[in-house]
């Protein structure tokens, strides 16, 4: 959806066909921008780049559709051990880390409900409804959002295509056209719990994460699963949130929602975009594995330079790094 826009911003002429089946990645998503992530605790891969870019983005979109769906937030990250907390404390005093970590919190001082018992920092997030962004890029799209099930052929539909991109997330795994890309599909699950008494207003993180949705509804999030059998919620997934949440909440949560879906990731973790070197009327925009939302707009917008001017796609994100 994102790089259709992005094009037909352009005055590219373009379809876009989902299949609308449930549960796609950018549906279930968490949504969150986190500028700092890993388990060695640094900033996210071009950070300073493409931060401002997807601010830029969602906002635009905002204005165009009338519509709100990306807010400022600020992330609780609690100190999960003396060594991670040491972690943060080196990064609290890097200048290159300044404009987003914000300030320190002392051990229980989110209150009785949240426990927080090392202490931790707040840093500066955003996060994006995703269900209603995808509405909003739909809307501006109209009628070149179809539904339907694409085959990779040029002709689809009593519709004749010049270029066919490539879209489909973790399903891209069975085009045979993209053998050589190393997709590791992740599937991750997630909770919506209504729970009165939590201190709304901030994400809280401590490896999992705690969103407040508004009126008491919070989204927690997410598994990492590599070996899974099947795409749908699991007990084992359930269990391990309502772990996380047994462990840091103090009060009383009741599930109302548990969802599943899979990630598209890659080996070596840099997404990839571009047309395929031996079959330049097929592309890919595939990878956006853990981050989507903060990716896709800058993606997006190199993919469009490089189709509609020319320009050369970051070595690091294009798909030629697979055919050389
Ligand atoms: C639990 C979870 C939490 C996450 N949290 C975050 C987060 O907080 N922040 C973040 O940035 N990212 C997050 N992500 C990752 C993010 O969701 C993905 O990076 C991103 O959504 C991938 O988008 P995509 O368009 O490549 O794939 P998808 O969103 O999976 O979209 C692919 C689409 O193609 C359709 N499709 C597939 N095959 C066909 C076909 N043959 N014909 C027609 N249509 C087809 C599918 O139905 C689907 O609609 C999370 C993911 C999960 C699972």
């Amino acid at each position: 959806m994102t790089l259709a826009c992005c094009l037909r911003s352009r005055g590219a002429s373009v379809i876009v066909a989902d299949d609308g089946a449930p549960g796609s990645s950018s549906r279930v998503a968490t949504g969150l921008i986190h500028p700092i992530t890993g388990r060695r605790i640094v900033k996210t891969w071009m950070a300073d780049t493409l931060i401002p870019e997807a601010r830029a983005w969602y906002r635009a979109l905002e204005g165009k559709t009338d519509t709100s769906f990306f807010r400022d937030v600020e992330i609780v990250e609690a100190f999960t051990s003396a060594g991670n907390r040491n972690d943060w404390s080196a990064r609290t005093g890097d200048p290159a880390y300044a404009p987003y970590i914000k300030a320190a919190i002392g051990p229980g001082g989110l209150g009785e409900s949240l426990l927080l018992p090392l202490g931790g920092v707040t840093v500066q997030g955003y996060h994006i409804d995703t269900s209603a962004y995808l509405s909003a890029a739909g809307h501006l799209l109209g009628d070149a959002l179809v539904r339907g099930t694409v085959t990779g052929k040029r002709e689809w539909n009593g519709m004749a295509f010049g270029r066919i991109i490539d879209c489909t997330g973790y399903l891209a795994r069975s085009n045979p056209r993209f053998g050589q890309v190393p997709l590791v599909p992740v599937k991750g699950e997630t909770l919506t719990i209504q729970c009165a008494g939590l201190p709304e207003g901030r994400v809280f993180n401590a490896g999992k994460h705690l969103l407040p949705l508004g009126g008491g509804r919070w989204h927690v999030g997410s598994t990492f699963d590599w070996r899974f059998r099947h795409t749908r919620p699991s007990g084992a997934g359930r269990a391990e949130l309502e772990e996380f949440l047994d462990r840091y909440v103090t009060v009383p949560y009741r599930v109302e929602a548990h969802q599943a879906a899979v990630r598209p990731a890659i080996d070596g973790r840099r997404p990839v975009i571009g047309m395929h070197p031996d079959h330049p009327d097929i592309g890919l925009f595939n990878g956006l594995g853990t981050k989507g939302v903060l990716l896709a707009p800058w993606l997006a917008a190199q993919f469009t330079a490089h189709l509609l001017d020319g320009a050369p796609l970051h070595p690091e994100t294009d798909i030629a790094r697979f055919y050389n």
